[in-house]
């Protein structure tokens, strides 16, 4: 799943691509949208809620979509090919008299008015890269449920929005605990909301996610993607653990040399 920086870089280039200008044309290829038309109406802004993309329009309409696993909008300028995937996997066509977006496999696409927009944001927590961050909102969030494993709450929107997987290893790599120590358990709590604070801050401009402060591929990231490769700091064999096929629960990446806690479910 895009991790809450993707999706911050994805809406900041949509809005940099379509704001200030009315549509040429609009095409949106879901059943529920298929006779919407928003031909003509100017596109004021796009802004990232947590994981959520929300492209407002003038007449107080807001197109929201959601990339989960497989999305992605890539944007274009004109006479140049479109190159996210095969036609049938177009969900979305904006485009302006400058560029053209396109949305692809958006597996969440809803027409709302802007004024209804909490129907389908308001559920998140604080947003990590949102003007609404309130670290002690999320900080409480996150340890209402004390005895969840860290990752797992770390993971669920509603406490604080836009971490993934890949963030939540590298955090729990980073304050030393393994992904299924109680969050309640977790020494100093703040720093998980400090660190992924800085984390997504850092990395929304930039491609390649980086944790560990170097930038070269493959020593980008602590644990996250690297099983069976040595821990960049200690050298023990960095883990992993899959969970079962009907599990909610995620792959996880740990090094048992540098985090404590308890060890993964057994399967
Ligand atoms: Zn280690």
């Amino acid at each position: 799943m895009p991790e809450g920086d993707t999706v911050w870089r994805t809406a900041r280039q949509l809005h940099r691509a379509l704001s200030k200008a009315p549509l040429v044309r609009c095409d949106l290829r879901v059943p529920k949208l298929a006779t919407v038309d928003l031909t003509g109406r100017e596109v004021l802004e796009t802004s990232a809620r947590g994981k959520h993309v929300l492209t407002r329009f003038e007449g107080g309409l807001t197109l929201h979509s959601h990339l989960r696993m497989e999305g992605a909008w890539r944007v274009y300028a004109p006479g140049r090919r479109w190159s996210g995937g095969p036609g049938h996997q177009i969900r979305a066509v904006l485009a302006t008299g400058a560029h053209s977006a396109v949305g692809y496999r958006l597996p969440v696409l809803e027409l709302l008015r802007t004024a209804d927009e909490d129907r389908a944001v308001g559920h998140l927590g604080p947003d990590l890269l949102g003007p609404d961050w309130d670290e002690a909102k999320a900080l409480s969030r996150l340890l209402a449920d004390p005895a969840r494993p860290v990752a797992e709450a770390l993971l669920d929107q509603r406490n604080l929005a836009g971490i993934g997987n890949v963030y939540a290893a590298e955090l729990c790599f980073l304050v030393g605990v393994t992904p299924w120590l109680p969050v309640g358990e977790v020494p100093s709590p703040e720093r998980l909301t400090a660190l992924a604070k800085k984390l997504l801050e850092v990395n929304r401009a930039r491609t390649l996610r980086v944790t560990t402060g170097d930038v070269r591929a493959g020593r980008n990231l602590w644990v996250y993607g690297r099983a069976g490769k040595p821990c960049p700091r200690c050298g023990t064999t960095v883990r992993t653990w899959v969970p079962g096929p009907s599990s909610t629960r995620r792959v996880a990446y740990w090094c048992p040399g540098c985090q404590t806690g308890p060890p993964p479910p057994s399967a």
